[in-house]
């Protein structure tokens, strides 16, 4: 492991004061992390310092063939004060899964995580209190070669920066409608659907664009093959209940395969439910939750945790799932991975780490 040089910001910003107003990734604290890459040389300079806008020349390479990687975990505050984390290790690793992919270089996981540890120690005061609220950390890499010529880069900058976020559920977890799309596709087999690459995101604004003007929160997006196969919702995995009995689309390649998605899959076992990963045909799905036979349909990732779908549109027609209120799978799962993460619920599987 790579030693880290801390240098503290002498102005450091007022915290907000209103912990019911945070949003999503609006505000950000005072110091970031930042490690670069050479080709031959390896990762190198890991480094604590102010946050602030980085200089770029124009003809980086990340500006024109957006070699760009990212991540996404968060900080949780426990009701005694002290500070968690759920799985780091499990992004980092999926972040050199996405880098192998992407041409660019495996992270130093080990560096990473340390790096990570001491940013929480120093923004501590940055996790906020208030019930459903964390510290949103967003670790990132991009190319920084100056040229033109399509390669990959050989240099590398990492940095993880972090946002105070609010509540996700200021009224409880209230369902949302989905739009299935059936133009654009978001990833195919052979591409980088698994990897949570920059590009993935650049390709799926437009639909997302399109169903919110339709009022509709996300796209469910089929698969880019055929279009007849379940993928995923906007940036969270799927799944569907038929009373204990889950189902989920299994990892294929073009899925990203969630930490939300995997953790939901352990737990529900543990809590005496039925899980299987498998392909989804949504003619099926949509068959089933006509017959009344699926009785709740639930997006997972690490924003939301869990998203309940209350209503589907699939070229016109509408499918409402469980009468507008959560059900009673979700709500279970979503109390038992939330309380994992704040510290309510005994983590027997080994997957917080402590911080404080
Ligand atoms: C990040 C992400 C998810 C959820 O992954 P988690 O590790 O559970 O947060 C699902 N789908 C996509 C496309 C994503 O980018």
């Amino acid at each position: 492991m790579l030693d880290i040089n801390v240098t503290l910001t002498t102005a450091p910003k007022a915290k907000p004061a209103d912990e019911t107003k945070l949003g999503f990734g609006k505000i950000f604290t005072d110091h970031m992390f930042l490690m670069n890459y050479e080709k031959g040389k390896g990762w190198f300079d890991p480094r604590i310092v102010p946050y602030g806008p980085f200089t770029m020349d124009p003809a980086c390479t990340v500006l024109h063939y957006g070699q760009a990687i990212f991540e996404g975990t968060k900080c949780y505050r426990r009701a005694d004060g002290g500070l968690q984390l759920f799985r780091p290790e499990e992004n980092f690793a999926r972040m050199s899964r996405s880098a192998e992919r992407m041409g660019m270089p495996a992270l130093d996981e080990e560096t990473a995580l340390a790096g990570l540890k001491k940013l929480m120690e120093i923004e501590a005061d940055w996790v906020p209190h208030q019930d459903g609220t964390s510290l949103y950390i967003r670790p990132t890499m991009i190319s920084t070669d100056v040229m033109l010529g399509v390669h990959a880069s050989r240099t590398y900058l990492f940095f993880i920066i972090c946002s105070p976020v609010g509540s996700y559920y200021k009224e409880g977890l209230k369902p949302v409608g989905i739009y299935v799309e059936d133009e654009y596709v978001r990833a195919v087999r052979g591409g980088t659907g698994f990897t949570k690459c920059a590009g993935n995101y650049a390709a799926s604004i437009l639909a997302g664009e399109i169903a919110e003007e339709k009022g509709y929160s996300q796209v469910l997006w089929l698969d880019g093959v055929e279009q007849k196969y379940v993928e995923e919702v906007g940036s969270m995995n799927m799944m569907f209940a038929y009373g204990r009995h889950i189902v989920t689309p299994a990892l294929n390649g073009s899925i990203l395969p969630g930490i939300t998605r995997k953790s939901i899959l352990t737990l529900a076992q543990q809590l005496g439910y039925e899980v299987e990963e498998k392909r989804l045909a949504i003619a099926d799905i949509w068959a089933d939750i006509k017959a009344g036979k699926i009785t709740e349909a639930f997006g997972t990732g690490t924003a939301a945790v869990i998203s309940p779908v209350g209503e589907l549109c699939m070229k016109g027609e509408k499918l409402s799932i469980g009468g507008g209120k959560i059900g009673p799978v979700a709500q279970n799962l979503y109390d038992t991975l939330t309380g994992i993460q704040y510290g309510r619920v005994p983590d027997e599987n080994g997957w917080i780490v402590k911080l404080s």
